[in-house]
């Protein structure tokens, strides 16, 4: 990190524009080498005042609600598409007006819609259905879409091909965090058993999960997997990732409230796992910390906590060079996806500020947030 953290509010989310840059052109070079499209999973990474730089590598943005869906149209401008397990009446004429692909998780919601999707004149909507291949190599249930009984996607043994009339695209998403090595495994199956179908379809959307920004990924796989695909189908290829497109290129900026003693050091951090990194209870992970080793690497070993009233708001066991103090700052890395768009308030904790570096002009700090947010959200 060539910038001082100690020009940022405390604690602040901080995203380095020539890191994002970095993935921008990693994902531009399959667009060119394929052919393929490349659209940005709102659902992990919704930055909006990066999305002028974005919109100038990517094709678009895929959304998972209503609100993703507007905040995709306003911000970035470009292709609109949207998937979710299953619409809300009310808002489908928002959706409508916003989206230029509709994908439907069962032949039941395209039935429900495919009157007002076809009537609607004005701009040309293209409609898909996803499907479930029952292929999935991810071992956590809770990200995995394939496991067992699974609500989204229609397997082959639900597939309806009499009620495809309307239905251009199909849409498959089985992936997490994976290299192409899982995708090309995943496509075979997807071509054995759901082959006749993609032959009717002028598209094809592989969902996200590609980690294709990852130091070891594996270019070429993918690159093949697109081509293999589009010469045996003559099918458009898109692809959603989110965390590829933020991955590494984000810091959050925290400081040491307090250090308590109870068999070990506990340090309490302004920042908290519950409200401002969710995915480390949830996945869970261990995040990576600007000069911290594990417990017992260096000399001095502390348990990372976060100010919540939560027992279990632990980051995790690091050790340090230096004795950490009270005001003393850390660095959690890769904290750009998957952070801010699933913070929370609980126990009134307030957001991390959130700051931008840009080459030219430096650290700027885009947006910090106060009571009015905490309020404004409750009644
Ligand atoms: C979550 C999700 C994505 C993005 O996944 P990443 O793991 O962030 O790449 C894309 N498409 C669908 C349908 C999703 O549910």
């Amino acid at each position: 990190m060539d910038f001082d953290i100690h020009d940022l509010p405390s604690p602040c989310y901080i995203v380095d524009e020539r890191l994002l840059l970095k993935n921008l052109e990693i994902l531009y070079s399959v667009q060119e080498r394929t052919g393929c499209s490349i659209l940005l999973a709102l659902k992990g990474f919704s930055m909006f005042s990066v999305f002028p730089l974005v919109s100038k590598y990517l094709k678009g943005v895929t959304a998972s609600s209503l609100f993703e869906a507007k905040l995709g149209r306003e911000e970035m401008g470009k292709e609109v598409h949207i998937f979710a397990p299953a619409y809300i009446e009310e808002e489908f004429d928002g959706i409508m007006e916003n989206c230029d692909h509709i994908v439907f998780n069962s032949f039941s919601q395209w039935n429900r819609y495919k009157e007002k999707v076809q009537q609607q004149g004005a701009q040309k909507i293209s409609c898909g259905i996803r499907i479930n291949p029952e292929y999935s190599e991810i071992e956590t249930p809770i990200y995995n879409p394939c496991y067992q009984n699974s609500r989204l996607g229609v397997t082959l043994a639900n597939f309806r091909p009499e009620e495809l009339d309307g239905i251009e695209g199909l849409h498959f998403h089985t992936m997490c965090e994976q290299n192409s090595d899982t995708l090309e495994r995943t496509i075979q199956v997807v071509d054995q058993k759901f082959g006749p179908y993609i032959k009717t379809m002028k598209w094809l959307n592989l969902g996200g999960g590609h980690h294709i920004t990852r130091p070891d990924y594996d270019l070429e796989t993918l690159v093949r997997s697109i081509k293999w695909l589009q010469d045996k189908y003559g099918v458009q290829i898109y692809l959603e990732p989110g965390e590829a497109v933020a991955l590494n290129t984000g810091f959050l900026v925290a400081s040491v409230l307090d250090i308590v003693e109870n068999g070990m050091k506990n340090a309490i951090l302004d920042t908290s796992a519950a409200c401002h990194m969710p995915d480390v209870l949830e996945m869970p992970y261990r995040p990576n910390v600007i000069d911290a080793g594990k417990p017992g690497e260096y000399p001095y070993t502390y348990r990372l906590g976060g100010h919540t009233c939560l027992a279990g708001d632990i980051i995790g066991d690091y050790s340090f060079k230096e004795p950490l103090n009270i005001g003393t700052r850390l660095v959690f890395c890769d904290m750009a996806h998957y952070t801010m768009v699933k913070n929370n308030m609980f126990n009134g904790v307030n957001l991390p500020a959130i700051a931008l570096f840009k080459e030219e002009q430096g650290i700027k700090i885009i947006r910090e947030f106060g009571y009015q947010d905490f309020k404004q959200r409750l009644s």
